[in-house]
């Protein structure tokens, strides 16, 4: 009926202006409350920041009963409720931090209807006493934040997720909304699947983030790498990530020599530190915070210009959501990511020693794929929005490979030259140690081993050493060698399909050595 969904939107309208006061809706938000408000199910995929909470807190105002909010983490779910109180609507929560006096105080408010909104941790539904206490409310709407937890097939499963697939025969008349920041195609048929959503309406949202600038920088000499680009940021906030406690330390401490104030922030340290570093960094008294993956998550600040990756992270979607920490005020921000292909292998190695189950496997693939983006030849932009099953073609023009395209050479004499000297030091010897013969280095090692009276010794000498080992690993990542990695060593070998090349029996077109130790926006 015509008027009747008119005056739906003209509620719904009317709540974001008087009650969040913000003037228009962003995308997306006014189709899905439209369908909630209409008593359909949904499933919302909206990336990190554009505004998933609105989309089930005005329905749940325009509702006249009571709306459940199922949320895993504890944390944002008071930060959440705080918010609500603060614009005036009644909002609490249930989850195991309260004591049983609280919670029943709660309980006892959403049954005599006082009550708008309540969040609750997944755990909570699975109770026997939960269900006798809510079959007392009269619910009229269901959301579930980050609903792709119910899948196996997702980053993040939580098996008490499953657990809620019983809220739809609980609640036949209430919609249920689905919420999720990252789904794959598979991640979504699972939450249509398992939460028994009917017909569904189904909302998926970009995924681009047009302000951020995807750079990657082979690693050579990493940590002056990083703190050339930082220091190239004149002052800027940023975030940088990598994924141990150690280097997190090591990072901060270089960057604070350099004048740069920088902090340490992982999960080794108390509590109240880790609180002073996001209030200081929030305010900006620090400007770069170094942290493994545990910062980030509450961290609402949108003049972030850039995150740097330390090392390769372990998927997309975690490399996506920690990147999308920059920019959040739609401003140019710069995500850059530090890249060698041993860190890939590293990882895989750390992988392949966990008991193999279907969720190693899955990791598996999620590492594939991060490892694809880092050696592709193409628009990162194009891969990352491709992951996401957002099918793109256009080149973004901004991202270090539409700015910086690799140009192409006949590398045919560059990779006999390298594959000679791997094949001359007796394949026993990792990529240092062969750029080093190739470019005639008088270094002790290499006397000891008689290296220096190879003929392939100083045949490349003309050329950098951050040169060579890009060709190598050029080499390595088009099947020619090998990098064979052992608990202390990474040695060099030649593959089956080197023989043609050492022969010049075939032609070879290599990507010209990108080697741009600093990068700064030129735009
Ligand atoms: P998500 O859950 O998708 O990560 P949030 O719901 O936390 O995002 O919203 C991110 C920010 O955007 C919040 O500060 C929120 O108040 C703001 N926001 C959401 N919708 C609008 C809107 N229509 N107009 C202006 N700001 C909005
Ligand atoms: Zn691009």
């Amino acid at each position: 009926d015509f008027s009747q969904d008119s005056a739906l939107k003209t509620t719904a309208l009317e709540k974001l202006n008087s009650v969040f006061g913000y003037q228009s809706f962003r995308k997306g938000q006014q189709e899905v409350i439209h369908a909630a408000l209409n008593k359909q199910d949904s499933l919302v995929v909206m990336a990190t920041g554009n505004g998933k909470s609105l989309c089930y807190q005005i329905p749940a105002l325009c509702f006249s009963g009571l709306t459940l909010v199922i949320s895993p983490l504890i944390s944002l779910m008071k930060d959440q409720v705080d918010q609500l109180l603060t614009n005036g609507i009644a909002a609490d929560y249930l989850n195991s931090t309260q004591t049983f006096e609280q919670q029943q105080q709660v309980q006892s408010m959403a049954m005599s209807g006082q009550l708008k909104l309540l969040y609750l941790s997944p755990e909570k539904i699975t109770t026997q006493s939960f269900f006798h206490f809510i079959s007392q409310c009269q619910v009229s709407f269901i959301a579930i934040d980050e609903a792709h937890c119910i899948s196996q097939w997702g980053h993040d499963f939580r098996p008490e997720y499953t657990q809620l697939g019983g809220l739809k025969s609980c609640f036949p008349d209430a919609p249920i909304m689905a919420l999720t920041a990252t789904a794959d195609e598979t991640t979504r048929r699972d939450i249509l699947f398992h939460l028994k959503l009917q017909t569904p309406h189904i909302y998926i949202g970009s995924f681009d983030r047009p302000n951020i600038r995807y750079m990657l920088v082979e690693k050579f000499k990493p940590m002056e790498q990083l703190c050339q680009f930082v220091l190239g940021q004149k002052g800027k906030s940023g975030i940088v990530y990598c994924n141990s406690r150690n280097k997190v330390e090591r990072i901060a401490e270089s960057l604070r020599k350099k004048g740069v104030a920088a902090q340490a922030y992982h999960a080794g340290m108390d509590n109240a530190l880790r609180e002073r570093v996001q209030r200081d960094f929030q305010r900006d008294n620090v400007q770069v915070v170094v942290a493994t993956i545990a910062f980030g998550m509450g961290i609402n600040k949108s003049n972030v210009r850039f995150v740097a990756h330390f090392d390769l992270p372990r998927s997309i979607e975690a490399y996506y959501q920690e990147t999308g920490r920059a920019g959040r005020d739609d401003l140019p921000a710069e995500a850059v990511l530090f890249y060698e292909p041993a860190d890939y292998a590293w990882l895989q190695k750390m992988l392949l020693e966990k008991p193999e189950t279907p969720q190693r496997q899955i990791e598996q693939h999620k590492l594939q794929a991060i490892g694809e983006f880092a050696e592709s030849q193409t628009c990162r932009r194009l891969v990352l929005l491709n992951y996401f099953g957002e099918m793109r073609q256009t080149p973004c023009n901004n991202c270090d490979i539409c700015l910086d395209p690799p140009k192409k050479y006949n590398g045919l004499i560059d990779a006999q030259k390298v594959m000679s000297a791997v094949y001359r030091v007796g394949q026993r010897f990792g990529v240092h140690y062969v750029v080093a013969v190739l470019r005639g280095l008088q270094n002790q090692k290499i006397k000891d081993n008689g290296h220096d009276t190879l003929s392939v010794f100083g045949i490349g000498k003309d050329r950098s050493k951050e040169y060579w080992q890009s060709v190598i690993r050029q080499l390595v990542h088009l099947g020619l060698l090998r990098q064979v990695v052992d608990q202390y060593n990474s040695t060099l070998q030649l593959t089956e399909n080197a023989k043609p090349v050492l022969r010049g029996e075939c032609e070879l077109e290599l990507a010209t050595p990108r080697i741009s130790s600093v990068i700064t926006r030129t735009a």
